[in-house]
């Protein structure tokens, strides 16, 4: 099973992802805070993480730090609205798997999200 967890404090965000994902056969979680990525995280065991960096509370900073310690093997690729370099190297320092750039372009985070799954398969 394709399984994609979606973390981001705009609900309509999630929403829009999730149905185009769920169009595209996967199965999709979502939250809207960090605190709440984590719980869904050891609930719904999911292959890729679409992470928010900019959030009220636990932003995705934060939230990847908990992610790499508790779960390192999950893929993780970081989205944010302004991109500020330091932040994302910040990020991939921390071990996220890549990011992209809102307005998303969704072909784009299809075919990543396909290349994460395929890399989580083969164990890397
Ligand atoms: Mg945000």
């Amino acid at each position: 099973m394709l399984k994609l967890l979606i973390v981001d404090d705009e609900t309509e965000i999630c929403e829009f992802l999730k149905s185009f994902f769920e169009e595209r056969n996967y199965t999709v979680a979502i939250a809207n805070s960090g605190e709440q990525a984590i719980e869904q995280l050891k609930k719904e065991k999911p292959q890729v993480v679409l992470l928010d960096i900019k959030m009220p509370g636990m932003d995705g900073i934060q939230t990847l730090r908990e992610i790499k310690s508790k779960n390192p093997k999950s893929k993780v690729i970081m989205v944010t609205a302004i991109e500020t370099r330091d932040k994302i190297e910040e990020c991939l320092r921390l071990g996220a798997d890549n990011y992209i750039t809102k307005p998303l372009s969704l072909e784009y985070l299809e075919n990543d999200v396909k290349e994460k799954i395929e890399s989580a398969a083969k164990g890397n």
